[in-house]
């Protein structure tokens, strides 16, 4: 296409500003809503490339966009900075080694996903400057992808109602379009109160908060055998009642995520499991509070933005690495669990079938082509919220070795690579040509649009917030 080799150009003359983008962000390493490094840091690179600069929204201080031009359409591109708790690792290196133990790492490759997104952008102002083009572009600095769903203040705030194209990211094993089917999640507290009183002296005097915690996690294992087989309900103590077995508990805590396909199916699980924490509580005699503090709709994938993404992947795949690169993940592909090295050759089948391809592909040290049609995994995304407000898609490249797992010391040693920034600059060059795309054309907009409330199919966005839930560091 006329403008990709611009774009690429675009991307390769200012490259160095945004792998080192991607590499200080790494070193932040900051958690959800705390990200104040590392939302400056993009707001400083984006305000010394001529963007308008709004920082602090819906309440989250550490969420920003950065805007350029004016009028219709408005095209979003989505950016994340946020890193996972107990992920700190030493970049590089193939053996678990934290820079601090128990800290915080960019395991999920957010790091990435904000420097490619803010290099899409530059490069697409680059162009509509050269070019004359109008219309609005904006990046969304989005805080808090894990863990509370940040995007979602962001949209029941109001701040995607005018916009008409929405393109994300997320750094990935596979290059791809991804199809939508993210989980719908929320995140409850149960918290439950009860009376302290000397487990061996008076024991009949105590009512255990902690008692009902068990029995409340009991009610729900049982619960599991009769819900439907694509929903998943995780929880973890965040108060066991102290370190003392002579003390009755007077105070636990539960932490609950509850996901299943839509935000409907989810509301359910929330209802039945209320009614499972207030059994517990009446069986203990203790007080329970229920206290929702995060949510995440599915996300709605868009055929005609994934159709621009694809013919993008299709063009600029496959890339060259050096010897240099291929020996690095090779050394990573050492240290990979057998199972991971499974589920890559099942993905393999999925796509090529029983064949020598498929063969050859479990054996890869990188999947360096289009995995065109790769089901995904079964995670939750808050993309999924801005999906239910206007068209939007994410594109996945490959950035780590494969068979790397998320959420883990592998993902965050490969997070400053320079295969991590060949995966980054792929994914910056193709969400600008496909912005560039619809800028261009009223009627590709349209389409989009069309194909978005076909598959919305009459639904509207369930924001599935309580009204009066702020975003907060809990
Ligand atoms: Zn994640
Ligand atoms: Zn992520």
């Amino acid at each position: 296409m006329e403008h990709s080799a611009k774009i690429r150009q675009l991307l390769e003359e200012k490259k160095k500003i945004f792998t080192d983008l991607n590499d200080e962000v790494w070193e932040y390493a900051e958690p959800r809503f705390a990200e104040y490094k590392s939302a400056a840091a993009h707001c400083r690179v984006l305000e010394a490339q001529g963007f308008r600069i709004r920082l602090g929204l819906a309440g989250e201080e550490t969420a920003f966009i950065a805007e350029y031009g004016s009028g219709k359409p408005v095209i979003a591109i989505l950016g994340e900075y946020d890193a996972l708790a107990g992920l700190s690792q030493e970049a590089d290196c193939t053996e678990p080694k934290p820079v601090e133990e128990g800290g915080q790492g960019h395991g999920c490759g957010h790091n990435t996903l904000g420097a490619a997104g803010a290099a899409a952008i530059t490069a697409l102002k680059d162009y509509m400057e050269e070019n004359g083009m109008s219309g609005t572009i904006r990046f969304y600095g989005c805080p808090a992808e894990e863990n509370a769903g940040g995007k979602a203040f962001l949209v029941r705030d109001g701040l995607f109602d005018d916009v008409d194209i929405a393109l994300s990211y997320h750094p990935s094993n596979q290059n791809l379009a991804d199809q939508g089917g993210s989980l719908a999640n929320f995140r409850v507290f149960y918290t439950f109160k009860g009376t302290s009183a000397h487990a061996s002296g008076a024991p009949h005097m105590g009512r255990s908060a902690l008692d009902a915690c068990e029995l409340m996690n009991v009610g729900c294992n049982y619960m599991r055998e009769h819900m439907i087989s694509e929903a998943r309900v995780h929880y973890a103590y965040t108060n066991v009642g102290g370190t003392a077995p002579n003390v009755v508990q007077s105070d636990a805590q539960l932490l609950y995520a509850m996901r299943a396909p839509t935000v409907t199916q989810v509301k359910e699980l929330y209802d039945r499991l209320e009614m499972i924490a207030k059994g517990a509580a009446m069986m203990t005699e203790t007080e329970v509070t229920i206290r929702q503090v995060a949510a995440y709709a599915n996300t709605i994938a868009n055929d005609v933005i994934n159709e621009r993404f694809e013919a993008y992947l299709d063009e600029f795949l496959p890339l060259d690495y050096t010897d240099e690169e291929i020996a690095y993940l090779e050394g990573f592909r050492k240290v990979i669990p057998e199972s991971e090295k499974r589920a890559v050759a099942a993905q393999a089948q999925q796509l090529f079938g029983r064949t020598e391809k498929a063969k050859e592909a479990a054996q890869m040290p990188i999947w360096n082509f289009h995995a065109k049609g790769l089901v995904g995994g079964k995670g939750s995304n808050d993309v999924g919220d801005v999906s239910w407000v206007c068209p939007t898609s994410i594109i996945r490249t490959a950035c780590y070795a494969a068979g790397t797992t998320g959420h883990h010391w592998l993902r965050t040693a490969q997070g400053k690579s320079s295969v991590c920034h060949k995966g980054m600059l792929l994914a910056a060059a193709i969400m600008a040509c496909t912005a560039v795309d619809f800028l261009r054309d009223p009627e590709l907009v349209a389409k989009a649009r069309e194909n978005w409330l076909d598959r919305l199919g009459g639904e509207t966005y369930p924001n599935p917030l309580p009204a009066d839930c702020k975003p907060e560091i809990w």
